[in-house]
């Protein structure tokens, strides 16, 4: 490769927001024939609104004003949606000590007192705390995510958030098997909503409730099946895992960790933009061994 090609690619990468930080995975990109995305932020717009609240001997309320509380603290998508929902409802935020982040489950703080947990199904399940199974189920299919509320271990209710997914992924997940690239869903979130967005966009491969510190490992036996391996993440907890992909693709909107860990920054978000920078590395590099 010229240097000079390069730079005139990556200036056009950059004219169309695409900045490419590391270019020897530039070039490789053209080689990648699986691209793993993860869901909240890339597939979907990462804009999470609350659309059901249940209390179980709790009022919609007092639930409501737990969470709020406690997502202030967060910088999840899933926070983001439930302090909309907070100021929405222009609930007065309780006082807030020992917050402690639950990687890849939820949060935990004592609220006013309280000890109060906020977590995923999958947390729910491990602990074997019940809850109604036939509802989450309803709510799950309908490709909703679904947080609990827990005190001591009992279940104080449970928040449904829905989130909206890009019209592009599904042009980017078909124009990425016309390439012959496979897509993969990799997500922190339950089977139900990821199966729910898998099938929406068009994605076969779904690989759901993996814990962040397992997301790594995971693009790591994919390449160990000999694939060349693209990642897309925008959450503190995709580093590592963009870290260890052929080509990490970091979504502009995303934390700072990501971004300064990505091989490709996709400044728009778009995730139209990962199969133009398939396209820009064959374009570039095409001429060459
Ligand atoms: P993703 O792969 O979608 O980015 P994460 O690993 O960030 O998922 O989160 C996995 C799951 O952990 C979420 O679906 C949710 O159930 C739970 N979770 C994470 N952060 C929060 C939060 N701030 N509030 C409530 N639940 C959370
Ligand atoms: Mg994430």
């Amino acid at each position: 490769a010229t240097p000079l090609v390069t730079a005139v690619s990556t200036s056009i990468g950059a004219k169309r927001g695409l900045l490419i930080r590391n270019r020897a995975a530039f070039e490789n990109a053209r080689r990648i024939d699986s691209l793993v995305f993860d869901k909240t932020g890339t597939l979907t717009k990462g804009e999470f609104g609350v659309t059901d609240v249940h209390g179980v001997g709790t009022s919609e309320e007092d639930l409501l004003t737990l969470a709020y509380s406690v997502e202030l603290n967060s910088e999840h998508p899933i926070a983001h949606g439930i302090v909309g929902e907070g100021k929405k409802r222009k609930l007065d935020a309780l006082e807030v000590r020992d917050y402690q982040n639950l990687t890849g489950k939820g949060l935990r703080a004592t609220v006013d007192g309280r000890a109060i947990l906020v977590v995923s199904p999958g947390h729910m399940r491990e602990e074997g705390i019940g809850f109604d199974d036939t509802r989450y189920g309803e709510l799950a299919k309908e490709g909703k995510t679904v947080v609990f509320l827990l005190e001591e271990g009992k279940l104080l209710g449970y928040i449904a958030l829905a989130d909206i997914i890009r019209d592009s992924a599904i042009e980017a997940v078909d124009a990425l098997k016309g390439m012959g690239v496979e897509s993969i869903l990799l997500t922190g979130d339950n089977p139900k909503v990821a199966a729910y967005v898998g099938k929406k966009v068009g994605i076969d491969k779904v690989f759901a409730e993996v814990l962040p510190q397992e997301k790594a490992s995971k693009i790591e036996s994919l390449l160990e099946e000999g694939r060349t391996v693209g990642m897309t993440g925008d959450g503190v907890n995709d580093a590592p895992s963009l870290a260890k992909a052929d080509l990490g693709i970091a979504i502009g909107a995303g934390t700072d960790v990501a971004i300064e860990t990505a091989d490709v920054i996709l400044v728009r978000s778009d995730p139209l933009d990962v199969v133009n920078i398939l396209k820009l590395s064959k374009a570039t590099y095409r001429k060459m061994v």
